[in-house]
């Protein structure tokens, strides 16, 4: 039996996911062993109960991510997790890979594009690894393009004109402004550990024996081909969660769901409400949620706001009244939702994202228009996607500002509302055709189970 080592970053999204493909390689009769941080561990196991599910195929092994446990482990420390993990991880990978019993043995390793380490283990034991990016194939485009803008000037920025045109990623000709690169271009300064971390994740994935990428052939065509030339192995799977059925879709998430949101919902008209979100990283400051409460409130639609602990810093006492009673009359506010089925709701019409791409995917899978207030990584290149080249939303970029707020639900929710839940209906229908037979997802899919359980018969033979 193939048995694969699935090695995602400790963070909600990437864990997300990671384990839809765990799932879906264990229905395949393949050992999944998930390496995770204990950390992430122990918050997985109140809300996710996939060992239980998979027992005989999945297995948990958990790693220290070398931080002190009271770490607070916020994207503002990334890339200290990151210089941790990478100090304790590669010598535990190695101890695995080397001293798994044979009947164990491992056919070939799934990691997160930025561990790259992992890459160097592979190669030195001799086990194909597979890259499995799960950010946009747009972002991650661009970030295999930046040696082509340092190399022409275009980055860093020679001024402050984030309106200028970027010349030199092709497939992307007439679509990208600076403002739309991925937020680290905007300094782009090259001791940031972050910027080195995606040149190494650019040097890395082409030698790899394959990518991974959640999407599908229609939605991100072009961008394929181009990747293409650079990576000829690439699987495009996605959306990953529709190849489940959702009953059989086992919870992810490190903190726990509140489903009284869907009693509040079952009692909004159908398309009515706004659905409000950041993920699960980003945050806004008091007068950035206070700008978007009372563009909410102005708009007169109903809303469903996350308000992750640490999301914002407001506490009830310091929300006007007149806007208190907003909420109280038109909206829901929970720590955290049961996202993909909020947004598969009937009564939700739009959702304002932090565009990070798990949710934008599980968004256009439900057919919700959004509105786009991108943070960081592949969210400025998303949110550019959806408003500029899908035309499934607006991109409100930069800009945080309640008029502005305001004016974007209304043109979702009232003035436009038909064309846009027409338009992504249309990409919903075409995200469900790609992953059902004779889809493009289900085939790439296809392959990749076959090519694992191939790399299974080399390695045993070896
Ligand atoms: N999510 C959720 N409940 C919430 C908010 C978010 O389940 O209340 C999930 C969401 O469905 C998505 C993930 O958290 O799968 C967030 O991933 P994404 O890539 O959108 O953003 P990130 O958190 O990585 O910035």
């Amino acid at each position: 039996m193939a048995h694969v080592l699935i090695f995602p970053l400790p963070l909600q999204g990437p864990i997300n996911g990671m384990l839809r493909l765990a799932e879906i390689l264990c229905l395949q009769h393949i050992n999944i062993t998930f390496i995770i941080t204990q950390h992430i561990h122990r918050r997985l196991l109140h809300s996710s109960d996939i060992q239980v599910k998979y027992h005989d195929t999945f297995h948990f092994q958990t790693v220290p991510d070398g931080l002190p446990e009271e770490h607070p482990r916020t994207i503002f420390e990334f890339s200290e997790l990151m210089q941790s993990l990478g100090a304790v991880a590669p010598s535990i990978l190695r101890k695995m890979l080397t001293s798994t019993d044979a009947g164990k043995q491992v056919s070939c390793i799934i990691a997160d594009g930025l561990l790259t380490f992992a890459t160097d283990i592979a190669a030195e034991i001799g086990i194909p690894l597979l890259y499995f990016d799960t950010i946009s194939p747009s972002a991650i485009w661009t970030y295999m393009c930046l040696p082509k803008l340092i190399q022409a000037g275009e980055l860093p920025f020679k001024d402050d004109n984030l309106d200028e045109t970027i010349r030199n990623i092709r497939g992307m000709e007439g679509i990208m402004r600076r403002r739309d690169l991925p937020d680290f271009c905007r300094t782009m300064n090259f001791k940031d550990p972050q910027v080195d971390l995606v040149l190494k994740q650019v040097h890395h994935m082409p030698i790899s024996q394959g990518l991974i990428l959640n999407t599908f052939q229609h939605l991100d065509a072009l961008v394929l081909f181009q990747m293409l030339k650079l990576c000829p192995n690439i699987y495009a799977i996605g959306p990953l969660h529709t190849h489940l059925q959702s009953s059989d879709i086992i919870s992810s998430s490190i903190w726990q769901e509140d489903r009284s949101c869907i009693s509040w919902l079952d009692k909004q008209p159908s398309n009515s409400v706004v659905y409000v979100s950041i993920g699960s990283l980003s945050f806004m400051t008091k007068d950035e949620f206070l700008e978007i409460l009372h563009g909410l409130v102005s708009s007169g639609s109903r809303f469903l706001w996350v308000r992750r602990p640490g999301s914002d810093p407001v506490s009830n006492e310091e929300i006007p009244t007149k806007l208190l009673r907003g909420i109280k009359d038109r909206g829901c506010t929970v720590s955290w939702a049961p996202q993909r089925e909020v947004l598969a709701h009937r009564a939700v019409g739009g959702f304002l994202t932090h565009s990070g791409w798990n949710s934008t995917l599980e968004s256009i899978v439900a057919g919700k228009p959004m509105i786009c207030w991108p943070h960081y990584v592949d969210q400025q290149v998303n949110s550019r996607y959806v408003g500029e080249v899908w035309r499934l939303g607006l991109d409100m970029k930069d800009i945080c500002d309640r008029v502005v707020v305001e004016k974007m639900v209304r043109e979702i929710m009232e003035l436009k509302k038909d064309t846009f839940l027409e338009r992504a209906r249309e990409m919903a229908d075409a995200a469900r055709l790609s992953v059902s037979e004779g889809g493009s997802s289900n085939a790439d899919l296809g392959r990749l189970i076959n090519d694992i359980k191939n790399m299974n018969l080399c390695t045993k033979s070896n």
